[in-house]
């Protein structure tokens, strides 16, 4: 959906997130996280960028994610983290299903013994998160089942951690003491080794003993720590890139007389003569509405903050103080303009998220453009 907002995404930040995952995990193989169209910077693109930078494996949460990549003539090995139902879909593509349920893997071999092939999948146990995975006092006896079913081949073994993002590491040293217990129990049955991956970028930054054979980012691959929105937190990130900026620009300005409402609900009353600018975005493209009277964007370089609601699809700026301000002016509303920033985190803050949510909302409406910096 094209919108009025655009979103530049810098792809050289990218490629630089990349190296800084590589050399803080040792240099271990990444698989690159780009669900939810990759954070919203646009899955093609970045998947483009990542392969050409040497990335082994790519990761969706979903088949229909993995075909846009397929459609679009990718041709990596493409793990699905959360979709197990499309059976066929999985050999048609050349997809790695992560598989956390024996009904699945039962579907998934009898399909390959259909086709005569053997299909290579992930086997995913739940360590602690509470959400996918193998578990209870059968996940063994489980693996062992499917690693029985013919056409199937269990190449890799994974978890996901509940909270790797802390300085106290207790909750997290847990989850891998089990995960680590099961990968032995089970390679010592069938005397073979598995390709075991658990770190997310929260692991990545605070628990190398959980790089394993490859580690598992997305937040650090578009320019975030995880660690920020934990103040709690003292373990230092290494300088990640934003990768990407939202920028719409000015539709009108118009000069109001004290005491003139603007917008829905007359939250803002103008308190002198004031400049009233037009943006085109709101709440439609992922600005929230929690950023009424509490956002701010930039303009000519300068901070100038929301007046009043936040609509579905404008939003006011009191410009009363960047005099200069003209129509067409660029607004950058994510980003950096001349000397002034405004990160995820900070619009995280203000509306009560994270900065994955405020890039999955703002990125993934907005028109996309690719730029490299270097
Ligand atoms: C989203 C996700 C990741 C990446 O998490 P970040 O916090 O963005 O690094 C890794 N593994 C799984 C299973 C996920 O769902």
């Amino acid at each position: 959906m094209n919108r009025g907002a655009i979103a530049e995404i810098n792809l050289s930040a990218i490629a630089h997130n990349l190296n800084v995952v590589r050399k803080t995990a040792n240099n271990r193989p990444v698989i690159a996280v780009v669900k939810a169209d990759a954070y919203g910077h646009g899955a093609v693109g970045v998947s483009r960028k990542l392969l050409q930078e040497g990335v082994p494996y790519l990761a969706v949460a979903y088949v229909g994610e993995a075909k846009k990549l397929r459609d679009e003539g990718i041709t990596a090995p493409i793990i699905v983290l959360f979709d197990g139902d499309d059976t066929k879909a999985f050999f048609d593509l050349a997809l790695i299903p992560v598989v956390y349920s024996k009904e699945t893997a039962a579907s998934l071999s009898s399909e390959a013994l259909k086709r005569k092939t053997v299909k290579k999948i992930h086997v995913k146990i739940d360590t602690g998160m509470g959400r996918l995975g193998l578990h209870g006092d059968t996940i063994i006896e489980d693996i062992m089942a499917i690693s029985e079913m013919p056409g199937i081949e269990i190449e890799g073994l994974l978890s996901h951690f509940s909270e790797a993002d802390l300085s106290d590491r207790s909750y997290a040293r847990l989850q891998l003491e089990r995960f680590t217990t099961i990968q032995i129990a089970i390679s010592r049955k069938v005397k073979k080794k598995f390709f075991s991956h658990m770190a997310n970028s929260a692991a990545v930054l605070t628990f190398k003993e959980a790089y394993l054979d490859a580690v598992r980012p997305g937040i650090m691959l578009y320019g975030y720590s995880p660690l920020s929105r934990n103040p709690e937190c003292k373990i230092p990130a290494p300088k990640l890139l934003p990768a990407m900026t939202i920028k719409s620009k000015l539709l009108c300005i118009r000069n109001v007389p004290p005491g003139t409402p603007i917008s829905y609900g007359r939250t803002f009353i103008a308190k002198r003569p004031s400049r009233i600018g037009v943006v085109p975005i709101g709440y439609a493209d992922g600005y929230s509405r929690l950023f009424s009277n509490n956002g701010e964007m930039l303009v000519r370089g300068k901070r100038v903050p929301v007046a009043g609601r936040v609509c579905m699809d404008l939003t006011m700026l009191d410009l009363t103080d960047a005099k200069n301000a003209k129509k067409n002016d660029e607004v950058v509303i994510l980003g950096r303009q001349a000397g002034e920033t405004i990160t995820a985190e900070e619009l995280a803050l203000k509306a009560n998220t994270i900065s994955y949510e405020i890039l999955t909302s703002l990125g993934s409406r907005a028109r996309r453009t690719y730029v490299e910096t270097d």
